[in-house]
């Protein structure tokens, strides 16, 4: 165990993790941030350093980005050593990418004096003072106030062939990718029957030439309005009681088709598309937990008052998707990656700890 006691710990690397790591360093809080390992299971898994952004392409609505020929820019701003999880800067106008963005805020929170360290963390202690982190490689650390922001990972079907799309036609977010050249005015998939799933196609429904909504029952579980809007929408058809059996397609057109299975006859098609969305859940990243923070009935870190960050455990606030079943945009996470760490602050502040 390390002797010192740190003022706070965040844990995650997505935009709520690295906004307030910006934030608490500005307030000489001397953040240090646990991003997760760079491990097999964190690949399988879909959890990564950097969250889910960095698996996605052009980020086009995070504010103060817009296309731009960013190469320089990125080159300047990140120091070379440290791109990490960067694909090669693209030398056309772009908006900036996932990766890009959270290289960007990883690098904003390091020159403000944040500390990385990139390991899982596994265990919390945090019912009595200071809070104890355990990491896998690590050892543990204490502190007297923690920001869990370790966001929530996007379901999917669990189907080989998903995983060998992924980033080649196979999406968990609509309103991330969907927009994409690969995507306009084509037939695509939207795998699901929740708010979510209609929301996802109604979106795409904007740019793509029909969108399949596939359903594993005859009945919609999202709300009358979402479903309403699901059925007025012309180009948008519900396949009830189907399900994907198998993504296809090759390595130059990436994702071409799917192999659907009639959940009532037992009967398979061919559905040529040329994207796949699921939007069938997400999971909140709580595992190392235990009980010590009450969660939602979903499962999501409880905040205990509205419009603050503070969670069951005294000193312990949440941010991000970690927190969100509802909004999940990086810039809503962002947001309130910064209110925890204005709260951690407050905290150390009211308790004479700064
Ligand atoms: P959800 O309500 O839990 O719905 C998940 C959907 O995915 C269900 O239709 C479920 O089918 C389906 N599904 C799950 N596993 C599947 C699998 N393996 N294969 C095929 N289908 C599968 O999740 P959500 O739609 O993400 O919504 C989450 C929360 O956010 C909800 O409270 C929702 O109301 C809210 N939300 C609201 C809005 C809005 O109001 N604008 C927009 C988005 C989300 P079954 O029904 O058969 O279980």
């Amino acid at each position: 165990m390390s002797d010192k006691i740190e003022k706070t710990i965040i844990i995650g690397s997505g935009p709520a993790a690295w906004s307030a790591a910006i934030y608490a360093s500005r307030a000489s809080l001397e953040p240090l941030v646990f991003e997760g390992a760079m491990s097999e299971q964190n690949r399988l898994q879909g959890t990564l350093p950097l969250g889910q952004l960095a698996q996605t392409t052009e980020v086009e609505n995070y504010a103060g980005f817009p296309s731009g020929r960013l190469r320089e820019y990125i080159e300047s701003a990140i120091d070379r050593e440290q791109q990490y999880l960067l694909p090669p800067v693209e030398d056309h106008a772009h908006a900036v990418t996932g990766p890009e963005l959270m290289n960007l805020m990883r690098q904003q929170a390091r020159n403000f004096g944040t500390r990385i360290i990139t390991d899982d963390v596994v265990a919390t202690t945090l019912g009595k003072r200071p809070l104890v982190v355990e990491t896998a490689e690590n050892g543990s650390f204490q502190c007297l106030t923690l920001i869990i922001a370790t966001g929530a990972r996007a379901n999917y079907l669990g189907l080989p062939s998903e995983e060998a799309f992924k980033n080649r036609g196979v999406s968990a977010c609509a309103v991330c990718d969907g927009a994409l050249p690969r995507f306009r005015n084509k037939p695509l998939a939207v795998v699901g029957g929740g708010d979510s799933a209609i929301e996802e196609a109604s979106y795409l429904s904007k740019f793509a030439s029909k969108v399949y909504l596939v359903v594993r029952r005859d009945v919609l579980r999202a709300s009358k309005i979402m479903q309403e809007r699901a059925i007025r929408t012309k180009n948008i058809e519900i396949l009830w009681n189907h399900q994907v059996e198998e993504v296809l397609g090759n390595d130059t057109a990436g994702l071409t088709a799917l192999r659907l299975k009639n959940n009532r006859t037992g009967s398979e098609t061919q559905l040529d598309v040329s994207g796949l969305f699921l939007a069938i859940g997400h999971t909140p990243n709580t595992t190392f937990l235990g009980s010590e923070v009450a969660l939602t009935d979903k499962g999501y870190i409880r905040w205990t008052q509205p419009y603050r960050t503070l969670t069951t455990a005294e000193a312990v606030f949440s941010a991000g998707d970690v927190s969100d079943d509802y909004y999940r945009q990086a810039i809503t996470s962002a947001g309130t990656g910064c209110m925890a760490a204005l709260d951690a602050e407050r905290y150390l502040a009211e308790h004479h700890l700064l």
